[in-house]
């Protein structure tokens, strides 16, 4: 099973551009080519993965060589580091030429990408211009160890085959009818499924092109779309970015105007920022829902209806259900609080096992459905809404369980408030007691509690409003831009910081 089709075509259509940097199918072919060559036989190798072609270059090489990957977070700290390298193991770390590696890589080969290469030189395969291997390896062989973005605790090291790899990608051409004339524009970093899977072995696999501008802006996003980018992924801080943008930069409305799909994951994108950018642009932003174990579970159809607040239905081959506390299948269609459950799947999606943790990945499995941690109700059609997760997104008040998001989503209308997050608090009568967590628009004049609560109540229900307010000046997100729920409300009783 080839993961790159185009890869063995003498196709000149360009393949990846990293802000002025770019390769063609040929090109690429001959640099992985390369980097699969050096790389030989290796268990497993590391990737260094800052934003750039040496990047991308080093990934596809390894997966040519059949040798799995581990990306790296440049941004990691030396503790993070050091775990995940104690964890894997990789037998060398490919990287940059000009990369400075922290002192926690001293002890493992370096591998130098080498993306020009010498014209001289002939690859290590018999491809034109590529790598070929003897046989093909196993698709159920593994691709990827890639570790998860650690929002509920320490990351863990998933292990993800080639044959999940491949079938989410032809999953999401089907829902996203992503052709080899798409060219996918982004700025996320490579060491997530998001960036690296979805964004540079999606257009890969499709026979299409990337084009990374290296530093999410504004201003970027309207020349990629305007200068032959089709498609946009991007997380929600992103979007959010581009929605308060929007009033001032009327070439951006018109970029995003023109684009084919507008994509956001990682996290939810408040109804507010849906909203702000259909009404400027005329367009809706298509929400997809995936995870590192799952590769992609769901997403609105580039076919279908759009609905914000949901992530659409589950895409070809994947099977969802949600499952009560209780154990019990929950149908959909129910808008009542008990129609609430875990999100579980099962599909050729899944990721293998949770590298040396035999007891993390049984624990995560109940009979062959992977237990995401993620909470939803479903739309009588199976459009999903997801509710929150489990763990720091679900409050249970007065006999109510209350979804942090819907309250988010209605705070982020308040005028005065320019970021909210909600957790559980403990309360004495009720439980546990809704917590807001608030940016506020203007830090002279911060909205005050009862004035939310109030704006909550009138909107939602009233057990639904906050009873405390916490005022901060910006909310602990991670690389992805995921705000990090345990930083804010630790969960061993400790009053947060
Ligand atoms: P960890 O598992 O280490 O705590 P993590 O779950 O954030 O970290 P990822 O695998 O990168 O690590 O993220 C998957 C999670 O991201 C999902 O379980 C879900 O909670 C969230 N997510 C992904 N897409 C969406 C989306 N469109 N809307 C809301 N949440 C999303
Ligand atoms: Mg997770």
């Amino acid at each position: 099973m080839s993961l790159f089709p185009a890869l063995h075509t003498e196709s000149s259509g360009t393949a990846l551009r990293f802000g002025e940097r770019s390769l063609n199918y040929g090109e690429l072919a001959a640099a992985a080519g390369r980097t699969a060559g050096g790389i030989g036989h290796a268990a497993r190798v590391a990737v260094w993965a800052t934003p750039t072609l040496e990047t991308a270059v080093a990934v596809v090489g390894a997966l040519l060589a059949g040798v799995p990957v581990v990306p790296l977070n440049p941004r990691s700290g030396e503790r993070e580091l050091a775990h995940i390298l104690a964890d894997s193991a990789p037998s060398a770390v490919l990287a940059e030429p000009e990369a400075e590696l922290p002192e926690a890589l001293t002890g493992i080969p370096r591998l130098d990408v080498d993306v020009a290469g010498d014209a001289e030189e002939e690859p290590g395969g018999t491809a034109p211009g590529g790598w070929v291997l003897a046989t093909e390896p196993n698709p159920e062989s593994a691709a990827f160890i890639v570790y998860t973005s650690g929002t509920t605790g320490p990351p863990k090291g998933v292990v993800l085959s080639r044959r999940a790899v491949a079938s989410t990608l032809d999953a999401l051409e089907d829902a996203w009818q992503w052709t080899a004339d798409d060219v996918v524009v982004h700025a996320l970093p490579l060491f997530h499924v998001h960036g690296l899977i979805l964004g540079v072995l999606g257009p890969l696999r499709r026979g299409g092109s990337l084009h990374h501008l290296g530093r999410f802006s504004p201003e970027g996003v309207t020349g990629a779309l305007t200068g032959g980018g089709t498609v946009l992924f991007g997380v929600p801080t992103m979007y959010h970015r581009l929605a308060e943008a929007l009033g001032s930069q009327p070439a951006l409305v018109q970029a995003l105007s023109g684009a084919r799909l507008l994509v956001s994951g990682s996290a939810p994108l408040p109804l507010e920022d849906h909203r702000r950018i259909t009404e400027a642009t005329g367009r809706h932003v298509v929400e997809r829902y995936g995870m590192t174990e799952t590769l992609m579970n769901t997403s609105v159809r580039a076919d279908g209806e759009p609905r914000p607040g949901t992530v659409g239905v589950p895409l070809r081959d994947v099977d969802l259900r949600l499952v009560d506390d209780a154990g019990q299948r929950i149908e959909g269609g129910t808008e009542a609080a008990e129609a609430v459950g875990e999100v579980q799947v099962r599909g050729p999606n899944l990721f293998t096992e949770y590298l040396n943790r035999p007891d993390a990945t049984a624990a995560a499995f109940d009979g062959g459905w992977f237990r995401t941690g993620d909470m939803a109700t479903r739309d009588a059609d199976g459009y999903v809404r997801l509710v929150g997760r489990k763990a720091t997104d679900l409050i249970k008040s007065g006999g109510y369980k209350i979804g942090a998001g819907e309250i988010e989503n209605v705070l982020l209308t308040h005028p005065g408030v320019a970021e909210a997050a909600v957790t559980a608090g403990p309360d004495p009568d009720l439980g546990e007691q809704v917590v807001a967590w608030i940016v506020p628009a203007d830090a002279a004049h911060p909205p005050q509690q009862e004035e939310l609560a109030e704006y909550v109540a009138g909107q939602l229900a009233p057990h639904k409003r906050p009873r405390t307010v916490h005022l901060r000046a910006s909310l602990p997100r991670n690389d992805m831009g995921k705000i990090l729920k345990r930083e804010l409300a630790p969960q061993d009783g400790q009053e947060p910081q």
